[in-house]
C-alpha cells in the first residue's frame, strides 16, 4: 500500500507566524528589549564555552539551578525543554493516558488544540463566553470527562488572569492531570508555581521567551512533583535543548537585576499603553481588556481592517476576528502605534 496521509493531518499547513519585515513588530509577545545587545559581553562568554563537538548536558543541570535561584524552587522539581512548546506537545502525545481527553479553553493558546489535533487526541473545548474570562465551577464539571486540562494564565489572546486561589481550588477539586501555562505569569502575580510540588495532578510550564526576552533560543520550564518531573525527564528526547541556549540561558538567568528591571520596563509599557488606549474616543473601539500580560487586546469593529491599516503603515499586530492584540513595545513603539491607530480610527 502506497503512503497515504492520515485523515487528521491532511487540513494542516506550515506554522506560519506574522512577517517580520515591519518597522515596528508589536505581534508575537516578544519582549523589546534584546539581551544579545544589553548583555553582550556576558552572552558572547557563554557561547564561546560551549564545546560544538560534545553533546548537550541531557539534564540542563547549570540551567536548572540558575532557574530555580532566580525564582527561589528547587532545581530538582524543574524540566526544561526545547521551548515550551515542546513540553506542551509531550503532555499532549506522550504524557496523557491512551485514548485520553484533553479540556481546552476558546478562545486561548492555539498550540493546545493543534497539538490536540495532531495527535489524535479527544479534545473538549469549553467556551470562554462573550466575558473572555475563565468560569472555574464550569471547569470542575467539565473537567470529570476529560484526563488534563491545560490552559494559559495570564491568558493569551484575553491578557486576563485567573487568581491562584481560584487555579488550586480546580486542581484540588478534579482528578485530571491540570497544566497551568505561566508564560506570562511575570507580568501578574498569581502564579502556582511554588506550590506544584504540592499537587500530584499539576504541571505549571514557564518560559523564557516573554519576559526573559529569550525567543530566539527556545527555553521553556515545567515545574511540577517528582512524580510528573521524573516523568517529564524520562519522556523527552534526551538531547531536546541545545549547548547553545542552555549556556546563553544559564549567564542571563543568573542576572537576577537585569531580569527584574525587565520585567518591570515591560510592565510599565503595558501600563502605558493600556491607559493611551483607554482614553482613545472611538465607536468602533467596545473594549479594552485590563491586562495581566505583555500585551493588550481590543475588541473593535472592523478589527480585520485596523490591522491591515496599520500593516500599510509600517505595523505588525496581530489580529483575531474582532479582537486587535498588540504586543507591549518600546516607549517609541507604542507613541508610533498608538498615533497610527487613532489616525485609522478617525478616517
Ligand atoms: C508565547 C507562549 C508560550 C511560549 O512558548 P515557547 O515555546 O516557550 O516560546 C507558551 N504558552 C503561551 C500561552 C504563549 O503565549
Amino acid at each position: 500500500m502506497p503512503y497515504e496521509i492520515p485523515q487528521r493531518l491532511r487540513s494542516l499547513e506550515p506554522y506560519k507566524p506574522s512577517p517580520n519585515d515591519y518597522d515596528i513588530i508589536l505581534n508575537a509577545n516578544e519582549s523589546f528589549i534584546d539581551a544579545g545587545s544589553r548583555l553582550q559581553g556576558l552572552v558572547g562568554a557563554a557561547v564561546k564555552s560551549v564545546k560544538l563537538n560534545r553533546y548537550p548536558d541531557p539534564m540542563c543541570t547549570r540551567l536548572r539551578e540558575a532557574y530555580a535561584r532566580l525564582y527561589s524552587l528547587d532545581p530538582e522539581r524543574l524540566t526544561v525543554s526545547n521551548g515550551s512548546d515542546e513540553m506542551i506537545a509531550l503532555i499532549i502525545s506522550a504524557i496523557a493516558p491512551d485514548n485520553g481527553t484533553v479540556l481546552i479553553y476558546e478562545p486561548d493558546f492555539s498550540m493546545y488544540r493543534f497539538y490536540a489535533q495532531l495527535y489524535g487526541r479527544k479534545a473538549i473545548v469549553v467556551d470562554k463566553g462573550p466575558g473572555l474570562a475563565v468560569d472555574i465551577d464550569l471547569t470542575i464539571e467539565q473537567a470529570r470527562r476529560a484526563d488534563v486540562v491545560i490552559f494559559s494564565n495570564p491568558c493569551n489572546p484575553t491578557s486576563l488572569v485567573v487568581e491562584r486561589s481560584e487555579v488550586l481550588r480546580l486542581v484540588s477539586s478534579t482528578d485530571a492531570l491540570v497544566v497551568v501555562d505561566e508564560a506570562y505569569m511575570e507580568f501578574s502575580d498569581q502564579s502556582v508555581m511554588n506550590v506544584a510540588h504540592e499537587y500530584d495532578n499539576l504541571i505549571v510550564l514557564r518560559t523564557c521567551s516573554k519576559a526573559i526576552g529569550l525567543a530566539a533560543l527556545r527555553l521553556g520550564v515545567a515545574v511540577a512533583g517528582k512524580r510528573l518531573t521524573r516523568l517529564m525527564q524520562s519522556v523527552k528526547s534526551p538531547f531536546n535543548v541545545n549547548a547553545v541556549s542552555q549556556a546563553i540561558g544559564e549567564a542571563v538567568l543568573s542576572q537576577g537585576d537585569y531580569i527584574r528591571g525587565c520585567v518591570k520596563a515591560i510592565i510599565e509599557s503595558r501600563d502605558s499603553l493600556y491607559s493611551a488606549l483607554c482614553v482613545i474616543k472611538s465607536e468602533r473601539v467596545r473594549r479594552i481588556f485590563r491586562p495581566d500580560t505583555n500585551f493588550v487586546l481590543i475588541w473593535a469593529d472592523g478589527a480585520r481592517g485596523l490591522c491591515e491599516g496599520l500593516a500599510g503603515m509600517g505595523i505588525s499586530v496581530r489580529g483575531l476576528g474582532d479582537y486587535i492584540r498588540v504586543t507591549a513595545g518600546s516607549p517609541e513603539e507604542n507613541a508610533r502605534f498608538i498615533s497610527a491607530f487613532k489616525a485609522l480610527l478617525e478616517e
